[in-house]
């Protein structure tokens, strides 16, 4: 058997021992639902039935599943280097990784700090933050802004500049003390089933000022936002809105940090969504689309400037008491070499461009259906909210997401907003039949 040859992974014996993540376990495991294989568009489940993925996996694989080079590369890599330590040494992948990624970063970004998901990557970016105002002499400079309904992943940083009450309220007692939120831009009547970035909200940037009036600009280290907010809804950013953030952040000599776990690797139509929106942050984390999905890997690009004062800073010896086990391994720098390969050969960024009015065309279909209140879009990537049921949040869009995937379609639910981000070698016909299927489970919803 060849490494691209397909198998559909059995059912285990057992559900009982995994503590699943981000899932309501004791229901899960009533009714499962398992996927043994993956290939091109679509998943097969243990039960041998043809999924097709309408969400990347989970908004990371951006070049389809089972990619015959990054398969190689991997495999050829774990029989070649199966692992080599990141501190104090180095190895070839990791290094020719950063390059590449420096290539297609916007601006003067031009260096990688490695990690091993967005998390991390976000968790390492406010670091880096701090670390740079420190070398700057000004380490004063330590308050974070993170805005309303983000998600920036589940470490302590993450969930501190986070916004979401559910991965904040339970660990409330202990998270970062020195930290604003922004409001976010949703909820606008008159945005309602835009196409593309909606007309009003570009002021909400302007509550920056209010903070900044507040804490003092010189406390604060760095302000961190998705670009469009993915994980609770995508909320597609107001026309004006991110130019405005910049131009505060500017005014005060703050960091702009943009949060591109999801937004990266062509998900808006362009390499970043920062190119896409022609905004330039200070800083970008990514995840996800750089390895494909295949092996775990996030990482921090920085701005020349900012390598230059924290390096600088030092006379010697270490200058970044920072760092992972798995920083760049092997694995994920050969998955990332690869993926970038095919994303670059296959125009798979410029492919998404070019679907994307035919994607928003299709979305917009579903406009009118029961329950249905929203739709939004941009590039790849489309969110549904349905109206949620009286005293039962969330309900609805979990029932979704069931009925989806047994008629043959993985959707990514967050509470009653369906998210669509299906990898971008999606062909025009899978859009009709994805639109096809979730407008009738639609239809059929109580
Ligand atoms: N940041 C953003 C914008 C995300 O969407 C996510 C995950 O969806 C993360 C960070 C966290 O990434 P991970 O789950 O790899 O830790």
């Amino acid at each position: 058997m060849t490494a691209t040859q397909n198998f559909v992974i059995e059912a285990p014996t057992s559900l009982e021992e995994l503590w699943m993540p981000f899932t309501a376990n004791k229901a899960f495991k009533q009714s499962p639902r398992l996927l043994g294989a993956s290939q091109g568009m679509y998943y097969t489940s243990v039960d041998g039935r043809s999924i097709l993925d309408g969400a990347a996996g989970l908004w990371c694989v951006n070049a389809g599943h089972g990619r015959e080079p990054i398969v190689r590369a991997i495999a050829e890599t774990a029989a070649n280097l199966d692992f080599a330590p990141a501190f104090q040494m180095g190895h070839p992948l990791s290094f020719r990784l950063a390059t590449e990624v420096a290539k297609l970063m916007p601006g003067d970004i031009d260096h990688l700090f490695f990690a091993n998901s967005g998390s991390e990557a976000v968790d390492s970016a406010l670091k880096i933050a701090l670390a740079y105002w420190r070398a700057r002499g000004k380490p004063e400079r330590v308050r974070f802004v993170g805005r309303q309904r983000a998600y920036h992943g589940v470490g302590f940083g993450g969930i501190s500049v986070g916004g979401i009450p559910f991965t904040r309220e339970a660990f409330a007692a202990q998270l970062l003390p020195q930290v604003d939120h922004l409001p976010h831009t949703h909820g606008i009547a008159e945005n309602y089933f835009s196409r593309g970035q909606p007309l009003h909200g570009a002021q909400r940037a302007d509550e920056l000022e209010t903070i900044v009036a507040k804490r003092g600009a010189e406390t604060i280290a760095a302000v961190i936002v998705e670009p469009v907010a993915g994980s609770t809804g995508v909320l597609v950013p107001p026309v004006g809105y991110l130019e405005r953030l910049r131009a505060i952040c500017d005014r005060h000599g703050i960091l702009l940090i943009f949060d591109e776990v999801i937004t990266g690797f062509g998900r808006t139509g362009a390499a970043f969504a920062s190119q896409r929106f022609g905004v330039m942050p200070d800083m970008m984390t990514i995840a996800k689309g750089l390895t494909n999905g295949a092996v775990p890997m996030g990482a921090v690009g920085v701005r020349h400037e900012i390598y230059e004062t924290v390096v600088n800073a030092t006379p010697a010896g270490i200058e970044f008491f920072h760092g992972y086990t798995y920083s760049g391994h092997p694995l994920a720098s050969a998955a990332g070499l690869a993926t970038l390969k095919v994303y670059k050969d296959e125009g798979l960024f410029e492919r998404a461009a070019e679907l994307a009015p035919y994607w928003e065309d299709a979305v917009h279909s579903l406009r009118g259906l029961p329950h249905v209140i929203d739709i939004r879009n941009i590039g790849l990537v489309a969110g549904i909210e349905l109206e949620s049921r009286e005293g039962k949040p969330g309900a609805r869009g979990l029932d979704a997401l069931i009925a989806c995937f047994n008629e043959g379609l993985l959707i990514r639910v967050t509470g009653d907003i369906i998210a669509l981000s299906p990898p971008l070698i999606i062909e025009k016909g899978q859009v009709d039949h994805l639109v096809e299927v979730l407008s009738g489970v639609i239809r059929e919803l109580q």
